[in-house]
């Protein structure tokens, strides 16, 4: 079964995408984590993905494409995934239906503008096993600053000023927002409201998948 995760970035995606991943035994495939783990370990590849993501812009996709390629290739993927982050342009769409990857259900989580940057301001996220927590919500590790599942110092992430999320915002509306109507088109599309409680909104979405 393959899922994605569509919605702006600090929508919930990877927040959504882990509790899935875990209720269906299929891994949780974020392309936003596969290049932070590039980028971390330097080099000239590191050099040039860094220009595009510290300033909110998306990486070419030639370059998302490749690595996702190789991602879902790996044997953990034979049953499918849930893709987060993935496609984010058309051409992207266009490159899982080249690869003959059937999409099962696309699920668009939606909040709006203001929701997102107050939200993404207070996110924390674990550089060691990528786990995302939230300082002002229910979300919020258990203990301040420190991961739940490794124990490791949780970070901000780079690209997670309020500059920056308006023109990750900007560009959603303008790149990815038309892959609604792409997974419209091919009947897999559902929307949840973003704004939910974390526990009905994870309902909802598990029921979407359910009668897929
Ligand atoms: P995310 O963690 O999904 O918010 O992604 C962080 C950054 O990585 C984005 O702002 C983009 O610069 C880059 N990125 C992640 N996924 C993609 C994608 N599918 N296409 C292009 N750029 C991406």
């Amino acid at each position: 079964m393959t899922i994605i995760f569509l919605g702006a970035p600090g929508s919930g995606k990877g927040t959504q995408s882990a509790i899935l991943s875990k209720r269906l035994g299929i891994p949780s495939v974020s392309t936003g984590d596969i290049i932070r783990g590039v980028l971390k370990s330097g080099g000239e590849k590191a050099e040039i993905l860094k220009s595009y993501t510290e300033s909110g812009k998306l990486v070419p996709d030639d370059l998302v494409i490749d690595l996702l390629k190789d991602r879902i290739s790996s044997s953990d993927c034979s049953k499918g995934c849930i893709l987060d982050g993935f496609p984010r342009t058309l051409e992207q769409a266009k490159s899982l239906d080249d690869l003959g990857i059937h999409i099962d259900i696309a699920i668009d989580i939606d909040a709006d503008d203001d929701f997102i940057c107050k939200r993404t301001l207070s996110r924390l996220v674990c550089p060691k096993c990528n786990s995302v927590f939230n300082s002002a919500t229910e979300m919020k590790p258990k203990s301040e600053g420190i991961c739940d599942n490794c124990g490791s110092h949780l970070e901000q992430r780079k690209d997670d000023t309020e500059e920056t999320i308006r023109t990750r915002l900007k560009v959603y509306k303008e790149k990815t927002l038309p892959l609604r109507e792409y997974y419209s088109s091919k009947g897999v599309l559902h929307s949840i409201d973003g704004r939910k409680s974390l526990a009905e909104s994870s309902e909802d979405i598990f029921n979407l998948v359910k009668n897929a």
